[in-house]
């Protein structure tokens, strides 16, 4: 028998469970840690609530969960309430799939004032990630500004630019609609360093621009390229390119018409956020040109008005005691998955914050590969009875995977008409709903 412990719930958690079933079939046993006691991760904090279609994926998961030899651990914190030594002593592998859940900073003066938030935690808000219920942004004033140019800010872009109408079958949560609701955005402003030949976005997130009802994209012209240069592109981003091009050919009138203008500044670097009563009111930004790929500053330098600022620069994952961490790529250090003798990381805790949800798929196969490279038919080690006795004596609350259903069944029944569920936004209210 092998015994395997998996912190971490999410997209790469899961498909390494899933992964762990098909090599050892019954001679594996997988405890799936999570510090909320709800599971999914991404799926459900990070994934925007109006693409349903993403989520669905996590039906794939509940299979995995609801298989015999794999067990959902929710509301223990590996670090906190357990150490990772003590994991060690339970377990023939401990595989983190912890994500990257913390937002990288740009370290710029006035990243701290009022109404600048890294996408983590607003990503987290909408979606009703506990730690960021109470972020409380102000849509109060007339411009947005989004640093980044990701399928992270396309989101967040996207999100802050919808009407309620258009967020009906979402799960987007109560507090974000009624924040949303008193909006007086008219510009979404999205800083790139670079040009639209280096943008991260992809064509189907980016497409959906065009299907808003009350906004709509503005590039300009001069931005763009010669069209010629864009055949040494790989197709997806040139797909991409060719929508920037579609954007900059809607005509004048048509953003007259639209309250809310979603656009893109390319070669704009952010220097400075600048601000007045601790809140934020400009983003100084600085021109730049491309050498190499590289952005590079012209010395030129303008403010673009901004009474909201959201960075969607990247993330970092967290580190844990006990195990090694690569600060400057901000994921643990790791050989292709292996971090020591029994450690392994897996997913963006082991790549970086890069890739789809279905990256992750190879990522857990190629992570249990290892493993069983490893330990082969296992050890004595006595897995999750150990644990439990551990938990027990500590008094640790574990939600199950059953509790989780009974949460999952009363946020359904909490949910507003056309929505998939109202989400519980604090720990207390997603433990008290097992009951
Ligand atoms: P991303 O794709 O890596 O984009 C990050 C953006 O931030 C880039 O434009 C980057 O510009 C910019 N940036 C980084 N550091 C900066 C700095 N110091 N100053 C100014 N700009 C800076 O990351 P992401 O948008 O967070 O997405 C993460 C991953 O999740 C990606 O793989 C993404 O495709 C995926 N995702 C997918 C979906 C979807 O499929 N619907 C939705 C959301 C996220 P440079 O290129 O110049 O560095």
């Amino acid at each position: 028998m092998r015994h395997i412990a998996i912190v971490g719930s999410g997209p790469a958690g899961y498909y390494t469970a899933e992964a762990a079933g098909k090599q050892w079939g019954d001679d594996v046993s997988v405890d799936v840690f999570d510090t909320l006691p709800v599971p999914y991760g991404l799926i459900r904090t990070g994934v925007a609530p109006d693409h349903q279609s993403i989520k669905k994926v996590s039906l794939r998961y509940e299979k995995t969960a609801l298989s015999e030899n794999v067990r959902f651990v929710g509301n223990v914190h590996v670090g906190r309430d357990v150490s990772v030594a003590e994991l060690q002593e339970f377990y023939d592998a401990v595989i983190f799939a912890t994500g990257a859940p913390h937002d990288r900073k740009l370290g710029l003066e006035g990243e701290d004032l009022g109404n600048v938030f890294g996408s983590a935690a607003f990503v987290g808000w909408y979606n009703g990630h506990p730690q960021f219920a109470s972020l409380d942004p102000d849509f109060s004033g007339k411009h947005a500004v989004v640093v980044g140019m990701g399928n992270v800010a396309l989101d967040v872009a996207r999100i802050m630019s919808k009407t309620e109408a258009e967020l009906e079958g979402s799960d987007i949560v109560a507090h974000a609609l009624e924040a949303l609701k008193t909006s007086n955005l008219e510009t979404v402003t999205i800083l790139g360093r670079r040009g639209p030949h280096q943008i991260m976005m992809t064509p189907k997130e980016l497409g959906e621009l065009m299907q808003l009802d009350r906004a709509s994209p503005y590039v300009d012209k001069s931005d763009l390229p010669p069209e010629d240069d864009d055949a040494i592109l790989e197709p997806g981003l040139r797909k991409s390119v060719t929508l920037l091009r579609d954007f900059a050919a809607i005509p004048e009138n048509i953003h007259g018409e639209t309250p809310i203008t979603i656009e893109f500044d390319f070669f704009a670097n952010p220097k400075a956020f600048l601000g007045e009563d601790g809140k934020v009111r400009s983003v100084e930004v600085e021109r730049t040109t491309i050498e190499k790929g590289r952005a590079v500053g012209t010395g030129e330098t303008y403010e673009v008005p901004a009474d909201v600022v959201i960075t969607c620069i990247g993330y970092r994952s967290s580190p844990i005691e006990g195990v090694p961490f690569d600060e400057r790529a901000g994921r643990f250090a790791n050989d292709e998955g292996r971090i020591l003798p029994g450690l392994y990381a897996v997913g963006w805790a082991k790549r970086g914050p890069t890739g789809t949800i279905g990256t992750n798929r190879p990522d857990g196969y190629g992570v249990i590969e290892l493993v069983s490279e490893d330990i082969g038919m296992g050890s004595r080690k006595r897995g999750r009875d150990g644990f439990d006795e551990l938990a027990a004596e500590r008094g640790l609350d574990i939600v199950t995977f059953r509790d989780w259903q009974k949460i999952e069944e009363a946020e359904a029944a909490a949910a507003r008409d056309g929505s998939p569920r109202e989400k519980f936004v604090d720990i207390e209210s997603m433990i008290a709903a097992r009951n």
